[in-house]
C-alpha cells in the first residue's frame, strides 16, 4: 500500500469497502468525498452541491454501503436518479464498491424493461435499489409496501429530476418511506424548487459545497474538446499528431487508465510512461528524470502521482479525464507554462461533464475555447511538415556525401532520380500513411457529437401558440398523444416519461410540441414500432400516454 492510500483508510469506512475502492484504482478521496463521507456515515441528512465529475457517486455510495446491514435481506437504501442511463451507472458503481461485501445485492429499476423481474429482485432481498422515479411509482402502485424498510434515501441530480417533471412522483415516493429515514440530496444547482424539497423532506441537513476560489491562470493557452468517453484514446492519438509539443503530461483518474493510455501511446511509437501511486519512489524519480532529459516525451499520470512534478520541458497538459474540481484543474495545467514559457492545456469533456467545464470557466474567469478534432487533412499536413523538418537540414550537404551514390543507384536500377527518391521516402517513413486517402482510411473515426450534446440544450419546450407543426428533423418520425396542456402536461413531463420508459438517450428525442388538447413528439424513425410498443402502458400525469405515429396530410 502506498502512503497516499491513507486518504481512504482514514475515513472510517469498513475495510472491505476501502479494499474495493483501492482495487478500483482510486488513490485518494476527491474533495466532495472527503467532506460528505463522514457526514453520511454519522447518519445526518445532507445537501451536496456537486456535479458529475466530482466523484459524487462514491461520495454517497461508500457511506451508504457502510450503513446497511448485509445480513438483512430487504431494501435498505434507495437511490433516485433522473434517467435510466444514470440509474444504471449508479447501480454499477454500487456493485463495484460492494465487491468485497458478500450478500449485498443491488437492483436497478427503470422504465423500458419488464417490471416483474425488478419487483422480484427487490422482494428477493436486494438491499440497494437504484431507480428512476417514474418506474418506481409504477411499482408502488402494485405494492405500496415496497419501500417500507428503506431508511436511506439519496436523490441524485435532484435538479435534473425536477427538470424532467418528476416532482409529483417524488412526493409519492417520499410518502411511501419511513419518516425516520436518512435523506441525502445531491444537485448541481440549488434553485428555489430544490430548496423547498429540502425544507420539507430533510431534517436539519448539513450542507456540503466545494468552495471554489477564483484562480488565475496566465501564459497557458487553454482549449477543450468534446468527446465520448470511449473515444478518448483515439482522440488523444489524433491530437498528438498535430500538436507540436516538447514534453507532455496527460492526466487520468485511475492507475489502470495510466497503464492503458501509456501502452496505447507506446504502441504508436511515442516515448511514454505511466506514473501512478503504485510506482515505487525510485522508479518515479527515474521516470521524471527521463522526462527532463528527453528519453521520455509523455507521462500519463494521476493527480496524486504528479504531485510536485516540475519539468520545464513540459509544453502541454492533456486533461484526458476531468479533474474533480477547478482547483485541481488549475494545479494540473500549472505543470506547463513554467519559467515564463508558453504552455498549452487541453481538456477532454464528455457530454455529461459539460457543467464541470462551465464551473472551471467561472472559477478561472476564463473561457476555455472549444477545438474540434483535427481532420485527416490536418493530420496529413502535420505529418508532411514533420517530414520536411527532418529532411530539410540534411539537404545542404547530403548531395556531397551521397550524390555519387545516387547517380550509381539510378544507373544500376535504371530509374529516374524521382523514382529513387520516392522509394527512399517510402522506406524512411516506414509505411506511414502520407496521402489523404490513406490517412482517412487509417483514421476513420471522428468522434461524433450532436449539436444538442454540445450545447446541452434540451428539446424545445411546449409551444402551444404555434399552429403548424415545425419541419420534421431528419430520420425522425412525428408521434402524437391526446394528452395536452389542458391535461396538465408540459414538455418536460413527456420528455421524462419517454426517456425512461423508452430507454432512449436524451439526444434521440427531437422537438416536443404541447398544444391544448394534444402533443407532438419527434422520435427516431429507426425502431419506432418497437419503441411505441414499449411505451404502450406508459402513464404521464396519471393518464395513459397512448403515443401513435402521426401523419400530416
Ligand atoms: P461521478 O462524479 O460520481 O460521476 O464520478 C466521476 C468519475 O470519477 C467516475 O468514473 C468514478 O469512477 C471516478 N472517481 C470517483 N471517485 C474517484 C477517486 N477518489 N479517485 C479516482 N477516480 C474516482
Amino acid at each position: 500500500m502506498t502512503q497516499e492510500t491513507g486518504g481512504f483508510a482514514a475515513l472510517d469506512l469498513h475495510p472491505s469497502i476501502v479494499a474495493a475502492v483501492l482495487a478500483t484504482g482510486y488513490e485518494e478521496p476527491s474533495a466532495i468525498q472527503q467532506q460528505s463521507i463522514p457526514i453520511i456515515l454519522a447518519g445526518h441528512d445532507m445537501i451536496g452541491q456537486a456535479q458529475t465529475g466530482t466523484g459524487k457517486t462514491a461520495a454517497f455510495a461508500l457511506p451508504i454501503l457502510n450503513r446497511i446491514d448485509p445480513s438483512k435481506r430487504e431494501p435498505q437504501a434507495l437511490i433516485l436518479a433522473p434517467t435510466r442511463e444514470l440509474a444504471l451507472q449508479v447501480a454499477t458503481a454500487f456493485e463495484t464498491y460492494a465487491k468485497q461485501m458478500p450478500g449485498v445485492t443491488v437492483v436497478a429499476v427503470y422504465g423500458g424493461a419488464p417490471m416483474g423481474p425488478q419487483l422480484k429482485a427487490i422482494r428477493n432481498g436486494a438491499q440497494i435499489v437504484v431507480a428512476t422515479p417514474g418506474r418506481l411509482c409504477d411499482h408502488l402502485r402494485r405494492d405500496e409496501k415496497v419501500l417500507a424498510t428503506v431508511n436511506h434515501l439519496v436523490l441524485d441530480e435532484a435538479d435534473e429530476m425536477l427538470k424532467l417533471g418528476f416532482m409529483d412522483d417524488l412526493e409519492v415516493i417520499f410518502k411511501a418511506m419511513p419518516e425516520s429515514r436518512q435523506t441525502v440530496l445531491f444537485s448541481a444547482t440549488l434553485p428555489a424548487s430544490i430548496r423547498a424539497i429540502a425544507e420539507r423532506h430533510l431534517r436539519d441537513p448539513k450542507h456540503v459545497k466545494i468552495q471554489s476560489k477564483t484562480q488565475t491562470v496566465t501564459a497557458i493557452e487553454q482549449a477543450h474538446l468534446m468527446v465520448h468517453a470511449d473515444q478518448k484514446v483515439s482522440a488523444v492519438l489524433r491530437l498528438l499528431e498535430v500538436e507540436e509539443f516538447d514534453a507532455l503530461i496527460a492526466f487520468v483518474r485511475t492507475k489502470q487508465a495510466t497503464l492503458d493510455l501509456a501502452s496505447a501511446l507506446e504502441a504508436k511509437g511515442y516515448k511514454a510512461a505511466a506514473l501512478n501511486g503504485d510506482i515505487a519512489q525510485n522508479q518515479r524519480e527515474r521516470v521524471i528524470d527521463s522526462l527532463k532529459d528527453g528519453r521520455l516525451d509523455i507521462v500519463v499520470a494521476t493527480d496524486v502521482a504528479a504531485r510536485g512534478l516540475d519539468v520545464p520541458r513540459i509544453t502541454h497538459v492533456f486533461n484526458v479525464d476531468m479533474p474533480y474540481d477547478p482547483e485541481s484543474y488549475v494545479h494540473r495545467i500549472g505543470r506547463t507554462g513554467r519559467a515564463g514559457r508558453e504552455g498549452r492545456a487541453l481538456l477532454l469533456v464528455t457530454p455529461r461533464e459539460r457543467r464541470m467545464l462551465q464551473v472551471i470557466e467561472r472559477v478561472t474567469g476564463q473561457k476555455v475555447a472549444e477545438v474540434r478534432l483535427p481532420n485527416a487533412q490536418a493530420v496529413l499536413d502535420a505529418r508532411i511538415k514533420k517530414l520536411t523538418n527532418s529532411l530539410a537540414p540534411l539537404v545542404a550537404d547530403a548531395e556531397s556525401t551521397h550524390g555519387d551514390l545516387l547517380d550509381r543507384l539510378t544507373a544500376d536500377i535504371g530509374c529516374s532520380p524521382r523514382a529513387l527518391a520516392a522509394a527512399l521516402l517510402r522506406k524512411a517513413t516506414n509505411g506511414q500513411a502520407l496521402t489523404l486517402e490513406a490517412v482517412e482510411k487509417e483514421q476513420p473515426l471522428v468522434p461524433t457529437y450532436t449539436p444538442r450534446e454540445r450545447t446541452g440544450e434540451r428539446p424545445e419546450r411546449g409551444e402551444r401558440e404555434r399552429r403548424a407543426p415545425m419541419p420534421l428533423g431528419e430520420g425522425r418520425a412525428r408521434c402524437r398523444t391526446a394528452l395536452g396542456a389542458r391535461d396538465g402536461i408540459a414538455a418536460k413531463n413527456l420528455l421524462g416519461a419517454i426517456l425512461n420508459e423508452g430507454g432512449l438517450a436524451r439526444e434521440a428525442i427531437g422537438r416536443i410540441q404541447v398544444r391544448d388538447s394534444f402533443s407532438l413528439v419527434e422520435l427516431p424513425e429507426e425502431g419506432l414500432e418497437r419503441l411505441l410498443a414499449k411505451l404502450k402502458d406508459t402513464r404521464v400525469a396519471g393518464k395513459q400516454l397512448k403515443l401513435r405515429r402521426y401523419r400530416e396530410d
